[in-house]
């Protein structure tokens, strides 16, 4: 803020009330109260305009700023590759482009292509329009659904939000695109409402996605989109035995898996990417959010060889290879972000660090949950984490989402910034979310904890 003045600041606060339409939020209560702006930002923590610091707990606000904030090596990486090639068209190749590839690909054994887009939205819709493409030149156009499953989430375009499993993010924004089927959800901590409880949970709902198959067709399915870990649905770790059944599902049938890794790509679960703690063999992976850590706008679509190979020729068929572009899947800034966050997390052994503090962590909010009837469950895998809130534990009924969000600003308030689930649909908009960021410590674990037992405590009594 060095060279802002107090007036600068109060007339940046009123251009962005005046023009700035921001994501996610209903703006009348900004007509009264000041928007926040985030002005700087050093390791775990950020400063907004009142000169407030903050403990930032999940990363950007949206799972993303893996590394942390103030990363010079990655700005510097960014400004030598702009002054030397800012952009080029992806038809050609990039220095990059072509290294950042060959990096992330040695830690996805078993993958071989990396396609270029910029949000986690646009990554999907390739994957989406392969798999569409396929069905086309193999199947005469029959296997082209794709599977997706309820609370998950794909992103903000119409394609991704007719493979969305929130409902109230679909509300008003139909007719959506054909050829999208919802499988349910895996969480076991909700198992008793889809009548499934018991030791075999894992399998028996990963067997609703077969009987899903069976009654559409398998020659109709081309592709089974997941998150490996869901995000915004609940932080929904899979059920023991789940992941093994979901493999040897689309191995029976034929259809593609697509593993949608925009919030647990690049380390937030304490592996490179969520799928390989389950040992699952994807064809598709899809990532965006820690991939350059909010450093520069960047997805990747990763394929399969076997993928790639579908698409490589056009003498029998002048259609036959990807006709797809993304015209900033060409800017440089990206894949050279990207590589520099890729050294940080190796050279600083972040993912160990995550697996450590994640366990540090999860082990804090259920010594919180001793103290707080209201803590249903605590879960997660690293440093991505969810506490569901219940008003009562024997039959789980979700808290308030009017309670949950107090909690959130009671933080908000004391300095700390935490994340909830998704608004709106009673059933998982009461889980309180935590993503810090891979370099967090004990103390900044504690630091956010303690916030949140004061708010749990304020809120809810
Ligand atoms: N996939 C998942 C799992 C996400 O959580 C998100 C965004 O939160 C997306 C895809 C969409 O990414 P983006 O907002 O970059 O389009």
């Amino acid at each position: 803020m060095d060279n802002i003045t107090p007036n600068d600041m109060t007339a940046i606060v009123e251009a962005d009330r005046a023009h700035v339409w921001h994501h996610l939020l209903p703006h009348k209560p900004l007509e009264t109260n000041d928007p926040r702006i985030i002005v700087e930002g050093k390791g775990m923590r950020v400063w907004d305009q009142k000169g407030k610091e903050h403990i930032d707990g999940v990363s950007g606000g949206v799972w993303t700023v893996n590394v942390g904030y103030g990363r010079v090596e990655i700005a510097d990486a960014v400004r030598d590759q702009l002054v030397k090639m800012n952009y080029f068209a992806q038809s050609a190749g990039s220095i990059p482009g072509s290294r950042f590839a060959e990096k992330l690909i040695s830690k996805m054994p078993g993958l071989s292509r990396v396609y270029y887009a910029n949000s986690g939205s646009e990554a999907n819709e390739k994957a989406f329009k392969m798999v569409r493409q396929i069905s086309a030149r193999q199947h005469g156009g029959k296997k082209h659904k794709i599977l997706f499953r309820h609370r998950d989430y794909h992103g903000t375009t119409i394609a991704c939000l007719s493979a969305g499993g929130q409902e109230h993010r679909n509300m008003q924004y139909g007719p959506f695109t054909p050829g999208f089927v919802s499988v349910p959800h895996c969480l076991e901590y909700r198992a008793h409402e889809q009548g499934l409880a018991g030791d075999d949970y894992g399998v028996a709902i990963a067997n609703e996605i077969e009987k899903v198959i069976l009654r559409e067709g398998p020659d109709t399915i081309g592709a089974l989109c997941l998150e490996p870990i869901t995000a915004g649905g609940g932080v929904i770790v899979p059920p023991k035995g789940y992941w093994e059944r979901v493999q040897e599902i689309v191995e029976k049938y034929d259809i593609l898996l697509h593993i949608d890794e925009v919030v647990c790509g690049v380390g937030r679960t304490g592996t490179w990417f969520g799928y390989q703690h389950y040992g699952v063999k994807p064809d598709f992976v899809t990532m965006a959010k820690g991939v350059a850590s909010g450093y520069a706008a960047i997805s990747c679509c990763v394929t399969s060889e076997k993928v790639f190979d579908m698409f490589k020729d056009d003498h029998a068929d002048p259609l036959g290879y990807f006709r797809d572009i993304s015209t900033f899947g060409g800017c440089t800034a990206g894949p050279a972000a990207a590589l520099a966050n890729m050294k940080i997390i190796e050279d600083e052994g972040l993912l160990e660090n995550t697996i450590q503090m994640g366990e540090y962590m999860l082990d804090q909010l259920w010594a919180l949950s001793e103290k707080h009837e209201v803590i249903g469950e605590a879960r997660g895998k690293g440093l991505f984490l969810g506490a569901e809130l219940v008003k009562d534990r024997k039959t789980k009924e979700p808290a308030d989402e009017k309670m949950v969000q107090a909690v959130v600003a009671d933080c908000m308030a004391q300095g700390t910034i935490i994340g909830a689930t998704n608004r709106s649909v009673p059933g998982y908009n009461n889980t309180l979310c935590f993503s810090p960021a891979l370099i967090a410590t004990k103390d900044d674990l504690d630091q956010i904890v303690a916030s949140v037992d004061e708010a749990l405590g304020r809120v809810f009594g």
